[in-house]
């Protein structure tokens, strides 16, 4: 069993990288992925935590879990929060939650996995999008039985950052938060299945209730008619 006073000399770089591979397990734990402790504890050792010990690693998860539940947010059910975090710690791990992960290629990789595709837009969004994002003119749509789309994380992610957390139908902020983020639902104005586009001049961030309206209500020609006059960058298609 590891103590706290053999983990504290842990760089913030070495909590950075417990804090990301967490982060990695508990969205993969959350879209129905399985995630295998023990193999992910060793690929932590072999890379940016080589010369720890797996305990130490495993304590260091529990020590997430810890603020993860003081922060009221999702953690992994199988590290029990720890008792004993240190404040240094616990400091390290909370700018670590809130820092910028890395982006590799493969985060801009378009999918049309709904669960791998939030997954990577989630991560684009946590730093500013330079450049609007093309996005994909005729998303291809996959044999599989769900027979979604291909899409553009990008444009997921550019769009509610546009959106700022407030809905772009009706001006209101986001009704609710998830995983610490509003929750806003990235609508195609013109349909995919209609051909419309996956770009960002054909996609808006919308609170639950405009985005069923546009797809449900009586007056949904209309308000998504409305929508060109409130959202500058969309085209119509
Ligand atoms: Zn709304
Ligand atoms: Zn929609």
């Amino acid at each position: 069993m590891d103590t706290e006073k053999s983990n504290s000399d842990w760089t913030d770089i070495e909590i950075q990288a417990a804090v990301d591979a967490y982060l990695s397990m508990l969205s993969r734990e959350q879209s129905g992925q399985k995630v295998v402790k023990t193999e992910e504890n060793r690929i932590l050792r072999e890379g940016a935590l080589a010369g720890r010990t797996k305990g130490s690693v495993e304590f260091r998860m529990q020590n997430i879990s810890t603020v993860l539940e003081e922060l009221g947010r999702a953690r992994i059910a199988g590290y029990k929060p720890a008792k004993n975090v240190g404040a240094n710690v616990a400091r390290s791990i909370r700018e670590a939650l809130n820092a910028p992960s890395t982006l590799t290629p493969e985060d801009f990789a378009p999918t049309a996995d709904e669960a791998t595709l939030e997954q990577r837009s989630a991560k684009l969004e946590k730093q500013p999008i330079k450049e609007v994002p093309k996005g994909i003119e005729r998303p291809e749509q996959t044999q599989s039985s769900g027979k979604s789309f291909v899409r553009d994380p990008g444009v997921r992610a550019w769009v509610r950052q546009q959106a700022n957390g407030r809905c772009e139908g009706c001006g209101e902020p986001a009704p609710f938060e998830k995983d610490g983020r509003p929750f806003l639902e990235v609508h195609h104005v013109k349909h995919l299945a209609q051909d419309g586009s996956d770009r960002p001049s054909n996609a808006v961030a919308l609170c639950p209730n405009c985005h069923r309206r546009c797809h449900h209500s009586g007056d949904r020609d209309e308000f998504t008619a409305s929508l060109f006059q409130k959202v500058e960058r969309l085209k119509f298609e």
